[in-house]
């Protein structure tokens, strides 16, 4: 049960509805005794309701990103409070709308979040204490507090808390023992943890317990809910740029600071998107000029490849030796530029 049609097809098919929607995500560590089964049942009732977005199952519960027909929701809340060890699932709503998702796809996989750590180093029944976004805000103020950025080193470049520490990870399983690297010697301060959506730190803030930090606290529903919260209140925001999303959007605003750099040409631009060239597809930061000149494209090799046509573009692709690989194009940009992968909230 998956789905099987192009993307041109789901384009035109989303393009064609006449109703709106809505972009949403939930999570919720808990045990699952069987993923496949719950993995099967959920792709069945979600596509029924029209319910697009990546899911992932697991025996230690269920990290999802959605977009939801907005004349659904209220069924949809009803469904997944209908199933028992999701009855109390807090739903977030996206900062900025458009076009997320194209197809529902559900996974079953080991951990929510890849973090590939082995069992004994955290203790979910220990995790950090959840503070809300005004008092998370008073609390990284305090005396002896540090603010410590949970997500891969590409999000952090468009949008951050302004003095968060940042880990140079650039892939999920170098970032806690980074982080706790990091934070060596600094047990007894009060350690502030945040992330997209809070799924991120409820692991990482019982990995940190358990290398011995004392205080230990983390964003409720991360910087979505963070920058909702500012908004409906009315106050300054903390965090600056852009939140990064693991969707279409790849970005939502939520100050008008743009604090990236275009990779190619290094003025001011927090635009990220994956290369032109689909046997590329590499994830860099392009401002709109560069857009122009490079046809959208990471470097003058993609564009020359993307110049030619489609038919010469299969034979090179097919030819192992001149193969365009993003491999041999990313090793060229690293360590700025990195893959999209998809493995995250
Ligand atoms: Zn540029
Ligand atoms: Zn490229």
């Amino acid at each position: 049960m998956y789905n099987k049609k192009s993307k041109i097809e789901l384009k035109n098919i989303l393009e064609k509805e006449q109703f709106d929607r809505i972009t949403c995500s939930f999570y919720k560590y808990c045990l699952i005794e069987n993923p496949d089964n719950l993995r099967n049942k959920l792709y069945l009732d979600l596509k029924d309701l029209k319910i697009l977005g990546r899911i992932y199952v697991s025996k230690e519960g269920i990290n999802a990103q959605i977009s939801i027909p907005e004349h659904s929701l209220k069924d949809f809340r009803s469904y997944i409070h209908s199933i028992n060890a999701f009855k109390e699932i807090k739903f977030k709503h996206a900062i900025e709308e458009g076009t997320s998702f194209l197809k529902l796809k559900i996974l079953v996989r080991d951990e929510i979040v890849a973090y590939k750590l082995p069992q004994d180093s955290y203790d979910m029944n220990k995790i950090g204490l959840h503070l809300k976004p005004i008092d998370f805000n008073r609390s990284i103020k305090e005396k002896d507090s540090i603010v410590v950025d949970m997500r891969n080193y590409y999000e952090c470049e468009v949008g951050r808390f302004k003095d968060a520490v940042i880990p140079d990870a650039h892939f999920s399983k170098e970032l806690l023992p980074k982080v706790a690297e990091i934070l060596k010697g600094k047990e007894d301060k009060k350690v502030h943890l945040y992330c997209t959506g809070g799924i991120r730190c409820e692991k990482a803030s019982s990995y940190l317990i358990k290398k011995g930090f004392k205080d230990v606290y983390q964003l409720e529903g991360g910087i979505i809910q963070y920058a909702h919260d500012m908004k409906k209140n009315n106050l300054k925001s903390e965090f600056i740029g852009k939140n990064f999303v693991f969707d279409d959007r790849m970005g939502e605003r939520v100050t008008k600071d743009i604090i990236g750099q275009c990779h190619q040409c290094k003025v001011a631009s927090d635009n990220h998107k994956n290369c032109k060239n689909d046997s590329c597809h590499l994830l860099f930061i392009q401002c709109d000029k560069c857009a122009k000149k490079f046809n959208d494209c990471c470097s003058d090799v993609c564009n020359d490849f993307m110049q030619l046509d489609i038919e010469e573009r299969k034979k090179i692709r097919k030819d192992k030796n001149k193969k365009v690989s993003s491999t041999k194009l990313s090793t060229k940009f690293r360590p700025k530029l990195y893959k999209l992968f998809n493995y995250w909230e």
